[in-house]
């Protein structure tokens, strides 16, 4: 996979190569099963039901990464974070914080677009209960840290939604070469690292925030002042 994505020069052929990957077995099973399936809802529409790309700018100021999309969400849509409630979130606050040229995203051709804010999933497939394994993880971490790889030169501030994507920012920083402050950072709402340069990438800030699915929403364990506060912070590092 690391050879494979390796081949990938510019993001849209990255993009091209991971819509048609089939590397694991489960998660290909659940989301063409999904697909199939389809929640009522959306019985008349066409599911995507393969990976997500990246989306977004090609040369972003600011990069948003995330877990991995919803089954009933980019699994149907195409389109990362575009049909669920974490997205309705999501882009209401990146246009509040001048990212994002509309405050919804409901489907692939619906006019949105992201402005210096590029979106990047840690897993490319929706997973069952939104858990992927650690094997699954770690072998789509190959698309991810290509993309990353393909979109620091430019990046100023990484917004890490929830544990997960944290940890994988972190992970994929230090295989390119940075170097980890000590004490190890600990994910939270907020905080923010600064990793220093190396001599192929200038220093980026990775910021932590609690992901705006719906059991962190609806319990008010993250506000939208509370994400309008990281996501403005990131659109200010990025300027
Ligand atoms: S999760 Fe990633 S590596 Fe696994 S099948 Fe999907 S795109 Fe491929």
């Amino acid at each position: 996979m690391v050879r494979l994505a390796a081949q990938a020069s510019t993001v849209g052929e990255l993009e091209a190569m991971v819509s048609m990957c089939r590397a694991c077995e489960r998660l290909v099973r659940w989301r063409e099963d999904v697909a199939t399936t389809k929640r009522r809802s959306f019985a008349d529409q066409p599911y995507w039901g393969r990976p997500i790309a990246g989306w977004g700018d090609e040369r972003p100021t600011v990069v948003i990464a995330g877990l991995a999309p919803a089954a009933h969400g980019g699994n149907r849509t195409g389109r990362i974070f575009t049909g669920d409630r974490s997205g309705d979130w999501l882009f209401a606050a990146l246009y509040r914080a001048g990212l994002a040229v509309q405050p919804t995203s409901e489907h692939a051709g619906d006019g949105q677009r992201l402005i210096g804010a590029r979106m990047i999933a840690a897993v490319r497939c929706a997973p069952p209960a939104n858990a992927p394994t650690p094997a699954e993880r770690d072998t789509c971490s190959a698309w991810f840290s290509r993309e990353l790889a393909m979109v620091l030169p430019s990046a100023k501030a990484i917004v890490c939604l929830g544990k997960f994507g944290f940890d994988q920012i972190l992970k994929a920083l230090v295989g390119m070469g940075f170097v980890l402050p000590q004490p190890r950072p600990k994910f939270g709402h907020a905080v923010e690292v600064v990793m220093a340069g190396t001599e192929q990438y200038d220093a980026v800030t990775v910021l932590g925030c609690f992901h705006p699915s719906q059991q962190n929403t609806f319990t008010g364990r993250l506000t939208e002042p509370m994400l309008d506060a990281v996501l403005s912070r990131a659109a200010e590092l990025g300027r």
